[in-house]
């Protein structure tokens, strides 16, 4: 199965745009060995960056994707190119920061593709900067979608999961949270996204704990600096000097985080990843 990249843009790029700038890297080699035949898939965050990657990786496998996200243009054109390649999937308009459509999301996906196998929380948004004078808005947008966000989407999915992890084939099932180094190292300067990170970190382990012993994993995956989107939603000055900290770096792709959680989702019954901390090399905190 060959997949045929679609560009991404680097958010350290200078233009810093969304309109697709390509990073230079593949987001998957295309060997999918259909590992995950007769799965389902969610994934949150699909349009673009690490989601879109892991979307295309897991079809790749043979899972059935729901792609999830608010940009259908960049769902649509996601799911063609899945289609392109043999993989299937089904694309859901949806704003996760609302619990009613994050349900509707995991609901439709187990109407329509018949179970749920795999939920991979990854939309988030990082909006930095120091905390005096902040937007508050922008705290509100970071809770309500790594947190709330996330939270609604586990919370309507867990039913399905532990349902697949006792009836399924492979009789196990997995919830995968993307957090960021954030998640474990707080920086002055970014106090918010560390608090909701932290706090992706804190539930995860809870969550883990309750759940792993019907064979639920969850999975816990802390990325350092990935080539994406991300940054190009804050304030002009916080990008000038995201690009003058990153400006020598060679960053992590998309698809180097895809792999991570293809490899997690991978495992056999008996092996759970807990967690992955994955940096640039060149990355030193
Ligand atoms: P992108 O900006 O490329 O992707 C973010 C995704 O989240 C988009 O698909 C976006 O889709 C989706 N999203 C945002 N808001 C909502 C919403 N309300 N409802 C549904 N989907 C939403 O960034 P990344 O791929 O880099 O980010 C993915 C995850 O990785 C995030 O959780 C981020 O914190 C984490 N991360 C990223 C790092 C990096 O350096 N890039 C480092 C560490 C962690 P749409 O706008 O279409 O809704």
């Amino acid at each position: 199965m060959s997949i045929v990249p679609e560009p991404q843009t680097g958010w350290y790029d200078e233009a810093m745009t969304q309109d697709g700038t390509q990073d230079g890297k593949e987001q998957t080699d295309g060997r999918g060995t259909g590992r995950l035949a007769g799965t389902v898939a969610l994934v949150t965050g699909a349009s673009s960056g690490i989601g879109e990657a892991t979307a295309t990786s897991l079809a790749a496998e043979g899972a059935t994707v729901a792609l999830v996200a608010r940009r259908k243009d960049r769902l649509d054109s996601l799911a063609a190119r899945i289609g392109a390649a043999g993989g299937r999937t089904l694309v859901v308009e949806a704003d996760v920061t609302d619990p009613a459509q994050a349900a509707d999301a995991v609901e439709r996906t187990v109407r329509e593709l018949g179970r749920l196998d795999t939920l991979v929380n990854n939309a988030g948004v990082m909006l930095l900067g120091p905390v005096v004078d902040a937007p508050f808005e922008e705290w509100e947008r970071m809770i309500a979608i790594n947190l709330t966000g996330l939270l609604a989407c586990s919370h309507a999915a867990l039913p399905h999961l532990l349902a697949a992890a006792e009836d399924s084939p492979r009789q196990v099932a997995d919830v995968v949270n993307i957090s960021s180094v954030a998640g474990r190292q707080a920086r002055n300067g970014s106090g918010v996204y560390n608090l909701t990170k932290h706090g992706v970190g804190a539930f995860s382990e809870s969550l883990r704990q309750e759940v792993t012993q019907r064979h639920v994993r969850v999975s816990l995956v802390e990325p350092g600096a990935v080539a994406t989107e991300l940054g190009g939603h804050n304030r002009p000055e916080i990008q000038e000097q995201m690009r003058a900290r990153f400006a020598d770096m060679e960053r992590l792709a998309a698809s180097d985080i895809a792999e991570t959680i293809e490899f997690i989702v991978t495992r056999p019954r008996h092996v759970a990843i807990n967690e992955v901390l994955i940096r640039p090399t060149e990355q030193v905190a």
